[in-house]
């Protein structure tokens, strides 16, 4: 990559998540489809749909620029999703484990997006393009929001993990392991 002042390189990481978030875009409903939770499904929906309208936030942000909105290969997301999709190609995995699994695929994309929209806000604003700034900041807590519901999800999902695993290996009764952790989970 090559920028030889801050501004170019906020051209270059722009292009970069305009390329992410396409991508993100073809996995999701992918994901949704290969989720069993209906929470975890809807999640992927919604998610969805909110990054449709943060890449046209970024076709904004190019504009406010003055440069066109072009993208380039993502490496990252390119391997990230590769990951969710070797996950999802595993026929032997139980339902909610594989529920976890894609939960910790959309946290990985989560993470690296708030990395990115982080430092592009962060320079936008030193170089006193106050739109711009406002723009990936809507996105960041848009990718934060939905990191932290990930995380709920997260949590509910594998206690029923471990829940079957002690009923397959007939261990425990099935009422206190339930009543232990419905509490742990609610509190
Ligand atoms: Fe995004
Ligand atoms: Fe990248
Ligand atoms: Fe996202």
């Amino acid at each position: 990559m090559s920028a030889s002042n801050l501004r170019e390189l906020l051209i270059e990481e722009l292009k970069d998540i305009y390329d992410a978030e396409q991508r993100i875009t073809k996995a999701l409903p992918k994901m949704a489809k290969a989720a069993d939770s209906q929470e975890l499904k809807t999640a992927f929906q919604e998610h969805l749909r909110q990054t449709e309208q943060q890449i046209k936030r970024l076709e904004q942000v190019f504009d406010e620029l003055d440069e066109p909105a072009k993208r380039k290969e993502c490496k990252a997301m390119v391997g990230l999703l590769e990951e969710g999709e070797e996950l999802m190609d595993e026929e032997d995995n139980p339902s909610d484990v594989l529920d976890a699994g894609l939960i910790t695929a959309a946290q990985k994309v989560e993470h690296y997006e708030m990395a990115a929209y982080g430092s592009l806000r962060t320079w936008a604003d030193l170089l006193g393009e106050s739109k711009v700034v406002n723009l990936l900041q809507t996105t960041l807590d848009e990718e934060g929001e939905t990191d932290k519901k990930l995380t709920e999800i997260a949590q509910s999902l594998n206690i029923e993990a471990m829940q079957d695993e002690d009923m397959e290996r007939g261990e425990g009764e099935e009422v206190p392991v339930r009543a232990t952790k419905r509490n742990h989970r609610s509190s």
